[in-house]
């Protein structure tokens, strides 16, 4: 049985990033994922994605937005590739339903400049937008949007050239654990680990009750659509997240004249693992949905669809993250969870991942991302198989 340092079991966003953080130091890693990363089964394909600093809630995800920011500045130069494209995010809210000064004054507090603007100052400075009177908006100017399967693609290509191993295209189906080891099944192998880290995206409910994170997978549409206007061109039109009374949104401008691109962050059907998911337009909302508020409020780029896709979120139940040793074996790491919003925080999670492994401290607080907060755990199992 061939033997590593650390074994990571899924080598997606988060995997792959804590496999480079992991062998650019020299731990002897193994990679192991059920497809061959990037691919399009999980979370992170249908790029760009949003990254933004100022943020809600927990103030802990600001500092880790700007210590992930500079780790994809420092992928970028490692690799001589551009990954992340500072377009500026405007938040829109209707002030009816939300308010930004809890995060303007967050993001202040941690050296984030944000500027508040209301719906006269939006509608002059961005012309696609058609906002009420009643809606405001935040703006990021150093936000912006993420190539996300360059980024994992990226973290792969450094991961193996500084030693670490990646087994594509081979589920986990069973992990034992010992004090002190692991060992990970697939059909046809087994491989020992001192460590392991699990970050198994969508497919965490398979590793009950081995492991068992309160994770829902939820099947997410995303559309594009031909624009009417250069409004709404990269360069002019920002990054978007858009809160109204129809329910949460995000989008794009149209890169390279692929369409404006839109998804919806709330609603979406539960997909279980092992279940077909159904492909884009099989149902009339998912065309609809996006088409509906793009009409209201940007109506010049409501144009044809041109590309529709569908991607899985993995939702938490607080919708926070869960970033966590192993209730039982402190030498297991999981992170799941991530909710719709974890992407632009891979690379500092694959950093995190990669220290409490090797039983080093954290610079983030990540209290608020254990998975004691969530009562009625099922007491783990020793092995799954
Ligand atoms: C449509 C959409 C839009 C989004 N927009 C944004 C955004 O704008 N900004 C943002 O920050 N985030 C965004 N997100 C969220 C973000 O993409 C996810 O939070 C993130 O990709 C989750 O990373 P992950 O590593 O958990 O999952 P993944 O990247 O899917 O990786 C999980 C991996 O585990 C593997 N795996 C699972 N089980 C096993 C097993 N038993 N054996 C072997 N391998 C296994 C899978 O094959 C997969 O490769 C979006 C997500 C979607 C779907």
């Amino acid at each position: 049985m061939k033997s590593y340092d650390v074994i990571i079991v899924g080598a997606g966003s988060m995997g792959m990033s804590a496999g480079y953080y992991l062998a650019r130091r020299g731990v002897r890693t193994l990679l192991i994922d059920a497809f061959d990363p990037p691919h399009r089964e999980g979370s992170h394909h249908g790029e760009p994605r949003l990254i933004r600093h100022a943020y809600s809630g927990h103030a802990v995800y600001t500092g880790m937005a700007i210590r992930a920011h500079e780790l994809w500045n420092e992928l970028e130069e490692r690799m001589e590739r551009k990954l992340l494209i500072q377009s500026g995010v405007l938040n829109i809210t209707d002030t009816q339903i939300n308010s930004f000064d809890e995060r303007i004054a967050e993001a202040a507090k941690q050296g984030v400049h944000t500027e508040k603007l209301n719906a006269d100052d939006i509608r002059k400075r961005w012309k696609g937008l058609e906002l009420p009177n009643h809606f405001e908006a935040m703006y990021e100017p150093a936000a912006g949007y993420l190539c996300s399967e360059a980024c994992v693609d990226s973290y792969k290509a450094l991961a193996l050239a500084h030693g670490a191993e990646l087994l594509p295209h081979t589920a986990v189906c069973g992990i034992t654990a010992r004090r002190g080891s692991v060992v990970v099944h697939t059909r046809t192998a087994k491989f020992h680990g001192a460590k392991l880290i699990l970050t198994a995206g969508a497919w965490f409910s398979t590793l009950a009750p081995f492991i068992s994170l309160p994770v829902r997978a939820v099947r997410k549409t995303v559309g594009w659509f031909e624009t009417g206007s250069s409004d709404f061109h990269a360069g002019k039109f920002p990054g978007f997240t858009l809160h109204t009374q129809e329910g949460g949104y995000y989008g794009f401008p149209d890169i390279g004249g692929a369409g404006l691109k839109i998804g919806r962050h709330d609603t979406g059907l539960e997909w279980k693992p092992g279940e077909p998911l159904l492909p884009f337009g099989s149902l009339n909302e998912d065309e609809g949905d996006l088409r509906g508020v793009l009409g209201k409020y940007m109506p010049a780029a409501a144009g044809r669809l041109s590309k529709g896709t569908v991607c899985k979120y993995e939702m938490s139940p607080d919708e926070d993250f869960i970033i966590d040793r192993h209730p039982h074996y402190p030498h297991i790491v999981v992170a799941g969870g991530f909710s719709g919003h974890g992407f632009k925080f891979s690379s500092v999670v694959g950093e995190i991942c990669s220290q409490l492994v090797l039983d080093e401290a954290s610079q983030h607080d990540i209290r608020p991302f254990a998975l004691s907060r969530f009562a009625q755990q099922a007491s783990p199992a020793p092995s799954f198989a």
